[in-house]
């Protein structure tokens, strides 16, 4: 039975990997925040794991958890993992989603140093790191050229996992595009759409307050994400993976399947406005990932389309507020 250790456990990402693994055998350990109160859900979904507190800003007490721990497996999937609130707090990012990624490299390759024994790392990198890349499909030959806060401290991270892989590490970067599931919080634009038309669904009115229209991203499973995670730190080789769907839709999209979903039909524009409270200094038109190598290398593909994924939030956010529990 293997030993792995998840940073950012109680996140979207974090759970659905924790569940995985544990299921698969696995010792399951995670890094959590001091008095982090997910942590109850998280015992409910896996109760067999063992939970370490630690700041992703003390890298003493970050250094301590991997030694303690003496993980076969690193998962980093802890950060700032908003864009919108990366403008909010850019060097809280750099901190977390980019200095501590250092930390933790680091103190994985010292611990194989001393010990001997692999430790095979996944940084969960983003198609943040790419900004507004002109080329249709990005893939790891994309250049890195962020555009906001959170795409710069990701990259950073990016480069520093290739950095420690140089040095004899095993560090897979996982260039993960957005991925969705009911346990999105309500800050990321598919979560808020799904929650507000499943809410216009049920009371027959309401708008949604939205940003960019247009801004047109590559939507996946979260599920699906987390095991394209789990086949790059198995696979002999460590390597960059673009994990992505090659579909891209607009928010507008994303609403309408959302709305009519929810009941509301032809009549969908009717309840979606414009806010510019919710537009960015910058964003990228258009984000579509290739994941040509994931499929080759890992035998990877995505399980779940577009509108299976609006139809399966929307359901669960209109159970929710009918007072149905997840
Ligand atoms: P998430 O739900 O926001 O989870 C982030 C996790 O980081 C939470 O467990 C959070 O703990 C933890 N965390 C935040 N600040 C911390 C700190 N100071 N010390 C310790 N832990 C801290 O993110 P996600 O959607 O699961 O994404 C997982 C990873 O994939 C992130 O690194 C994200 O940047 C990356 N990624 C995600 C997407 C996506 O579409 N979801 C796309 C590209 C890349 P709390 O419970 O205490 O908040
Ligand atoms: P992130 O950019 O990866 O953090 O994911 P989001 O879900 O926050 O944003 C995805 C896209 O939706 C971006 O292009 C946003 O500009 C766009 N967007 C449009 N309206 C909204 C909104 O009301 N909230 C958020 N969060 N994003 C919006």
């Amino acid at each position: 039975m293997g030993r792995v250790l998840i940073t950012g456990i109680t996140g979207q990402d974090g759970g659905y990997l924790a569940e995985q693994l544990a299921t698969a055998g696995m010792q399951v350990h995670g890094l959590v925040r001091p008095h982090d109160t997910a942590v109850s859900t998280l015992r409910e979904r896996v109760p067999s794991v063992v939970v370490h507190e630690a700041d992703l800003a003390d890298h003493a007490r970050l250094r301590q958890v991997v030694d303690d721990v003496e993980p076969d497996q690193l998962y980093n999937l802890a950060g700032i993992s908003s864009v919108a609130y990366s403008w909010e707090h850019p060097v809280l990012t750099a901190e977390l989603s980019g200095v501590a990624v250092a930390v933790l490299l680091d103190a994985a390759w010292q611990l194989q140093e001393r010990t001997g024994h692999p430790v095979a790392c996944v940084q969960a990198s983003s198609a943040e790191i790419f900004g507004s890349a002109a080329q249709g499909h990005l893939d790891e030959q994309t250049p890195v050229r962020p555009i906001n806060p959170y795409g710069v401290a990701k990259a950073y991270a990016h480069h520093m996992a290739g950095v420690y892989r140089t040095r004899g590490l095993h560090v897979a970067s996982c260039i993960l595009f957005n991925h969705e599931s009911p346990r999105r919080p309500t800050t990321f634009v598919t979560r808020k759409i799904t929650a507000g038309a499943a809410r216009i669904g049920l009371e027959g009115s309401g708008v949604l307050r939205l940003g960019n229209l247009d801004a047109r991203r590559d939507w996946g499973w979260a599920p699906d994400y987390v095991d394209a995670m789990v086949r790059a730190a198995s696979r002999d080789v460590a390597a960059d993976y673009v994990i992505a769907t090659g579909e891209a839709h607009s928010v507008a999209e994303f609403a309408e399947a959302a709305l009519r979903r929810a009941g509301v039909g032809d009549q969908w524009r009717d309840h979606v406005v414009t806010d510019p409270t919710f537009v960015r200094p910058t964003d990228a038109a258009v984000q579509v990932g290739d994941a040509s190598r994931a499929h080759s290398d890992l035998g990877w593909s995505p399980t779940v389309g577009f509108t299976d994924i609006v139809h399966r939030m929307v359901d669960h956010d209109t159970a929710l507020l009918q007072g149905d529990d997840d």
